[in-house]
């Protein structure tokens, strides 16, 4: 591959540097200045993608730009707030400047459909590394947490977890995939959709929320250990059809539906009485919601499993995805 030969400098003023709706000073300078509206919070979130470990090296580079900010901005979707401004640090190797114009490309198409200013960064040279950081705003108090939950809440979750780990398993282990299923799969994995309208939809309406990256059950009891609280999740509940439609072999798509990672999918609670309302926002978004369980009073989080036994899950979820 060629060395490009270009410096850092010439790299960020080409691909770096992007218009901005609501930053006052942007790329180019030591540092970047951000008025948040008057009566807001802001919201910050940093989480790392590091080649080899988070995605394959070979990876297009369009799609991990996308993935990279998409990532970012789920947790702001998760919180219940407006992405506002995105920051990149990245360690770049000897890579083509073909390589990084369709990263940048892709990482800028993210931030701007969910209204995200990419207002500043630090470029190096090293091993392929990427850490964008978020900064969002939500009205003060306005938050959705993880601690929020209250027994007898219901469990709820969005669109069609599995998705993702159907298709890193099919580019991994060639796990065979039904022909139309294919590339929903591949997209779900390379292009996530964070659930930013969502996240503002639920304000009010939710009482804990948080991004499923990790598994379904497992991200699950992040908020059971945070409210204090247990739960049962009912497998017949769950939303099937979209991995079983994928992938016939059940014992497989169940792995994805219950402890594949990588969707961006939210995972919330809310009282029943919000039943209609989340039927309305599901309606509104067209987006899938699923009420899959019950928050109850003690610890611990149990799965009602399909021949009616009662399975406990672990922290890490229910079964690696390995
Ligand atoms: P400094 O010498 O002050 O550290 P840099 O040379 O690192 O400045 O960065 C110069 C400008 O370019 C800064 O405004 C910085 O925010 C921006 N920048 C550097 N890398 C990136 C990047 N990956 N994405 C966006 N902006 C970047
Ligand atoms: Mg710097």
């Amino acid at each position: 591959m060629p060395d490009t030969k270009l410096s850092e400098f010439e790299l960020i003023r080409r691909h770096f540097t992007r218009p901005v709706a609501h930053t006052d000073l942007s790329v180019g300078d030591d540092a970047a200045l951000m008025t948040p509206r008057p009566g807001m919070q802001l919201v910050v979130s940093t989480d790392m993608l590091v080649a080899g470990t988070h995605f394959f090296a070979d990876t297009a580079p369009g799609d991990l730009g996308w993935k990279a900010a998409a990532v970012n901005i789920s947790d702001m979707a998760a919180m219940g707030a407006e992405p506002r401004w995105m920051f990149l640090a990245l360690s770049l190797p000897a890579v083509d400047e073909a390589w990084v114009a369709a990263f940048a490309e892709g990482f800028a198409a993210c931030c701007a459909r969910f209204g995200a200013d990419w207002a500043g960064g630090d470029t190096t040279r090293g091993p392929l590394n990427l850490c964008p950081t978020i900064i969002g705003e939500v009205s003060a108090g306005a938050a959705i947490r993880r601690d929020g939950a209250r027994a007898g809440d219901d469990i709820w979750v969005s669109g069609s977890p599995g998705l993702a780990a159907l298709g890193l398993r099919h580019l991994r282990d060639g796990l065979p995939l039904a022909d139309g299923a294919k590339e929903t799969c591949l997209r779900s994995l390379h292009r996530p959709q964070p659930r930013v309208e969502l996240g503002l939809a639920l304000r009010g309406v939710a009482t804990a929320m948080q991004d499923v990256s990790d598994g379904l059950l497992g991200d699950l009891t992040h908020i059971l250990e945070r409210s204090r609280l247990a739960a049962l999740v009912e497998e017949t509940a769950l939303p099937w059809a979209p991995v079983l439609a994928a992938c016939s072999d059940e014992a497989v798509a169940r792995a994805a539906l219950t402890a594949g990672g990588d969707d961006y999918e939210l995972v919330f609670t809310a009282a029943p009485a919000q039943r209609e309302s989340i039927d309305a926002i599901s309606r509104q978004l067209d987006l899938p919601l699923t009420r899959i369980g019950q928050c109850q009073s003690g610890e611990g989080l149990r799965l009602l499993a399909r021949d009616g036994m009662l399975q406990p899950v672990g922290r890490a979820g229910y079964d690696h995805f390995s």
